[in-house]
């Protein structure tokens, strides 16, 4: 269970914080309730095949890595010297370095049935699909190799009467799902604000090694159903890599525009330090500024809904819009505000025009990009493509999306008829 929670924690570094404390509080509860994985401590189990070696003629012993427990540790007992746990080292540098061997982990000894009581194979599990085999008889030999990957397709649904992870916990689906369409929604859904009745459906991919759940796949399709609008997401995979359209082949991932001007100049990067014009002094500069013409029109760079539009004594007339769950965008220095906060705007609407109020030497653009909370380089960051589907491809998507969508309609919301829907 120790390896299915660290694979969980890493893929967590890359979510959005409220389903970071959401997974934080609910992953100790899942470790028991969806985990058939049974531990066997330090016992010894009759089992024929095991890592495809026939293990009949050998005692098994199954157990973890614990702390300060290290290849000797576990090898000494068993009648290894020194000298070739030294040697097993070496080579297993280039399959894998032992040193990397960490608490929590799985391992598996095979020791000769005979009074030698010799350590014939150590199994090393790296993780939940990879796996080192160290035959430790005559020679060394040291094979990497992986279990079976099985893929199922799986179906959830629910109707959301706290968060979205709480409902797929509810219904039995993996919780995971939450991140996966959260990030699918992006750009349409506004996860923090999904309301009770809200529901969904959704027909994706769960992979298993030995019966046990190590993530979800694919998401073949969705269906979210959000303030009586019916959002739906079809995965189809291009160039080696699932991106998602809707009934319509658009892609539900926006881009944003490269600058909020549309003819400028770069005129002072995002630099953690740069010689301040006004103020003339070293000092982070935690935007990218565009230099052009008074009045020239500033354009929302993606669309979202203005949440400040003020006056301040650095700023100067600016505007903030937020976008979705994850970004946020700011412009300085306008001469003239364009933005009402609460309202929703489009790309590339006009927001408020160049100026050089504020703390600024000449008319320019002081453009701020927020990523999570955290401004960021917008020129640094790595933007999911909008690319329309291509037409070549066009038909094949909609054939596809006509069967699953098929495949959709076969899936039953639980309790849609009770309540306000
Ligand atoms: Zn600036």
């Amino acid at each position: 269970m120790k390896k299915k929670l660290k694979w969980i924690s890493v893929a967590l570094t890359a979510l959005l914080g409220f389903f970071v404390v959401l997974f934080i509080l609910n992953s100790e509860q899942t470790s028991e309730e969806t985990a058939p994985i049974v531990v066997i401590q330090d016992t010894i189990v009759p089992i024929n095949q095991l890592f495809d070696i026939n293990v009949d003629s050998f005692e098994v012993i199954q157990s973890t890595i614990k702390k300060n427990e290290f290849l000797a540790n576990i090898l000494l007992p068993y009648n290894i010297d020194y000298a070739i746990i030294g040697a097993l080292a070496k080579k297993s540098k280039s399959i894998f370095d032992v040193r990397r061997i960490a608490v929590g982990q799985d391992y598996t000894l095979l020791i000769s049935k005979d009074s030698l009581q010799k350590a014939a194979y150590f199994i090393y599990e790296i993780d939940a699909v990879d796996y080192v085999v160290y035959d430790l008889r005559d020679s060394i030999e040291i094979v990497r190799k992986k279990r079976p990957i099985e893929s199922k397709i799986q179906t959830a649904s629910g109707i959301i009467n706290s968060s979205l992870y709480q409902t797929l916990q509810e219904s039995n689906a993996n919780p995971f799902l939450a991140v996966k369409l959260a990030d699918i929604f992006a750009w349409s859904i506004d996860f923090y604000r999904i309301q009770k009745g809200d529901w969904f459906k959704v027909i994706y991919e769960e992979k298993f090694v030995d019966g046990n759940s190590i993530g979800v796949g694919k998401i073949e399709v969705v269906e979210f159903k959000h303030f009586d609008r019916s959002y739906l997401a079809f995965g189809y995979d291009v160039d080696g890599r699932t991106e998602y359209y809707d009934e319509k082949a658009n892609s539900l991932r926006k881009a944003f525009l490269k600058s909020p001007l549309k003819f400028s100049r770069l005129s002072s990067r995002f630099t953690m330090r740069r010689f301040h014009p006004v103020q003339k002094r070293w000092k982070a500069h935690l935007g990218t500024d565009y230099a052009a013409p008074r009045g020239t029109p500033i354009l929302a760079t993606s669309d979202g809904v203005v949440i400040k539009s003020a006056y301040g004594r650095g700023n100067g007339n600016y505007v903030k819009l937020r976008h979705n769950s994850v970004y946020e965008t700011q412009y300085l220095h306008m001469s003239k505000r364009n933005a009402k906060v609460g309202t929703q705007v489009r790309q590339g609407d006009v927001i408020g025009y160049v100026g050089s109020t504020g703390l600024a030497t000449g008319p320019h653009v002081c453009y701020r990009f927020w990523k999570n909370g955290r401004q960021v380089d917008h020129l640094k960051e790595d933007f999911p493509s909008a690319e329309p589907i291509s037409p070549s491809i066009k038909a094949d998507f909609l054939i596809k999306k006509d069967s699953l969508q098929a495949d959709l309609a076969l899936v039953v919301v639980d309790k849609m008829d009770e309540g306000d829907n």
